[in-house]
């Protein structure tokens, strides 16, 4: 094999990795959205199926960042989240019968019935997580801290929730008043 060869065969696996993740990993679409077919963004950070709902997504957008960013501080970079309109939308993305999910600190996918402020605040807690404690840190730390947090800052009007989210939720909120005036981020580097 020529060395022009050899490398033109590194570069074409190289470039087929990233191809087949967005082929095989749904939700990973949320990097690049207008590769998926009629997703339409206004900007980089807001996009949606259907041009009709861009003023109705932009307002959800500002009022689920605001509740995020009260309860967890200023986020590092602009979410970037796709509202759905649509199943067949939320099924492009891989996002099953949740109604909304977040990929790390890549973007966030809202389901038809994620429509809601307290649900965008959810996800968009979950993308401060990753952005302070990583992506890694969100998968690995306990529920109750991660999945707790995000149901209890998010004001989630459910009381009580499905098990085990009330159990988690509650514990957080038990951890979150021992913390007292700490950092919630920095007490929440040292939960393991
Ligand atoms: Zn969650």
């Amino acid at each position: 094999m020529t060395l022009k060869r050899l490398l033109c065969v590194t570069f074409a696996a190289l470039a087929a990795v990233p191809v087949a993740a967005f082929a095989l990993v749904k939700p990973l679409r949320v990097v690049a959205p207008t590769l998926v077919p009629g997703i339409l963004c206004i900007k980089d950070t807001l996009c949606t199926d259907d041009a009709a709902n861009f003023d109705a997504a932009r307002t959800l957008y500002r009022e689920g960042y605001a509740m995020a960013r009260n309860a967890v501080g200023p986020f590092r970079d602009t979410p970037r989240v796709v509202f759905c309109s649509t199943t067949a939308c939320a099924q492009a993305f891989g996002i099953g019968g949740q109604a909304a999910q977040t990929v790390g600190d890549f973007g966030v996918i809202v389901a038809p019935r994620g429509w809601k402020p307290f649900y965008l605040a959810h996800e968009l807690i979950h993308y401060r997580q990753a952005e302070v404690l990583g992506n890694l840190a969100v998968a690995t730390r306990p529920r109750w801290l991660i999945e707790g947090m995000a149901y209890s800052l998010s004001g989630d009007p459910r009381h009580p929730l499905t098990e085990p989210f009330e159990q988690w939720r509650a514990q957080f909120d038990a951890w979150h008043a021992s913390i007292g005036a700490q950092n919630i981020w920095a007490a929440a580097r040292n939960v393991r």
